[in-house]
């Protein structure tokens, strides 16, 4: 018997997160919002029955979110990464052929067939993940990633299904044939326009198309789809994640700033953040880009947006070094008198360490690597920015609003759950 894919899908992830140390949530609609408070970017069940849209911007329906009693998080992403790494460590013990995919979806090849059919199994999986690590997901399983990720939205939307929805045992035409082309996995919505002027409008219409039209009209990626829908696997488990292009960190302010000093603070903060991801991935970097934008939507100013790009001497994973060539770049994008609402990084040109080139006409900086080494450690353990550059700031006025953030429960000793129990 060939493998099979399932692709493992927490439910509601975030909302999820929140309601683990919060049960008196479970069965109430909870929505998370995006960094700084922006919009809503999960949602619970009962806040989808509301009508509660995806991506609606917090200020808009706060209102109504307040007279329906759903209860509102800032997103708390050190609760979430967390939870994430236990999923995913509980499912790579229990599968080892694991593709982490996403925070919260990972694709696994099925072996175990002892007995009892492979829904069986998926509903076991489920439990298990359920029971230790307390979070709900679905599971789809496919002859290929992309039928796994067909069975998984159904899994999802069909309660009748339990969580668990296995294609294979099913008429698969019959379910492509009411599935969306839209939906389906690697069809942006733009490409689904297109498909559907041609009268593609199904996952079936999709790949009952000619090969030859196919590749004409949708390129190797189109073609592959189809191929996947037919059952043909053409994606394979991806054990190793694919090494990055870039590495961006950018962030809007928590409220409009106007002073030089302020925004080499925050610039400062977050070439620390993407250099310390550069590092974690053993990679060094050749070039940076810097951005500085004003507010898109202000009625009073212009908008102003400014980018650059800063090519480094030589490649290199030290925020020192990054930080010294980033901030006299923004000082040229500067405009004064404008109140900006975001900046941001972005780290490219990467490549792995070992590759390092050196430059002919300067000697290699030996100590660097060896600060940056300890800095990362102590950082590790002792909590972000235990010890970091002065040209990042202290106070951090600037810093993002999250005026409804939950406790990092299981990253911070400051901030671990109470139990209260008493005797009978
Ligand atoms: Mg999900």
């Amino acid at each position: 018997m060939s493998k099979l894919f399932a692709l493992v899908d927490c439910n509601n992830f975030y909302a999820s997160c929140e309601r683990l140390f919060a049960p008196q949530l479970i069965g109430r609609p909870v929505v998370v919002l995006s960094n700084n408070d922006g919009c809503i970017i999960a949602r619970s069940n009962e806040a989808k029955a509301l009508g509660i849209a995806m991506g609606a911007p917090y200020f808009k329906c706060e209102k109504l979110l307040k007279a329906r009693g759903v209860e509102v998080f800032s997103s708390n992403y050190a609760l979430y990464g967390d939870i994430s790494s236990r999923v995913m460590s509980l499912l790579g013990q229990l599968e080892p052929e694991m593709e982490v995919y996403s925070i919260d979806e990972a694709f696994l090849h099925l072996t175990a067939m002892a007995g009892g059919t492979l829904t069986d199994y998926g509903r076991e999986l489920r439990r298990t993940v359920r029971r230790w690590t307390g979070i709900p997901v679905s599971i789809g399983i496919g002859p290929t990633k992309t039928l796994a990720k067909v069975a998984g939205h159904l899994a999802k939307k069909n309660e009748a299904l339990q969580g668990v929805f296995d294609i294979t045992s099913a008429d698969v035409d019959e379910i492509l044939g009411r599935f969306p082309v839209a939906e389906v996995w690697g069809i942006g919505r733009r490409l689904a326009e297109r498909l559907t002027l041609c009268g593609v409008t199904t996952a079936l219409d999709l790949k009952n198309c000619g090969d030859g039209w196919l590749r004409k009209k949708l390129s190797i990626t189109g073609l592959r789809t189809a191929m996947e829908l037919r059952g043909v696997p053409c994606l394979t488990l991806e054990n190793c994640p694919v090494s990055r292009k870039s590495i961006a960190s950018s962030k809007s302010f928590g409220y409009q700033v106007e002073s030089l000093t302020e925004l080499k603070e925050a610039l400062a903060t977050y070439i620390e953040q993407a250099a310390v991801r550069l590092r974690g991935q053993h990679l060094l970097a050749n070039s940076l880009e810097i951005s500085l934008t004003t507010n898109r939507f202000s009625k009073t100013a212009a908008h102003y947006s400014g980018r650059a790009v800063v090519t480094l001497p030589e490649a290199t994973a030290s925020t020192t070094v990054l930080i010294r060539h980033a901030l006299p770049a923004l000082s040229g994008l500067y405009r004064p008198g404008l109140c900006y609402q975001k900046a941001g990084v972005v780290l490219f040109g990467l490549v792995p360490e070992t590759f390092y080139q050196a430059n002919l006409f300067r000697p290699r900086d030996q100590k660097g690597g060896a600060l940056m080494a300890a800095l990362d450690q102590i950082n590790a353990r002792w909590g972000r920015a235990t010890i970091q550059h002065g040209a990042a700031g202290f106070a951090k006025p600037w810093k993002n609003r999250q005026e409804q953030k939950s406790p990092a429960y299981t990253t911070s000793w400051q901030e671990l759950p109470v139990v209260k129990a008493s005797l009978p």
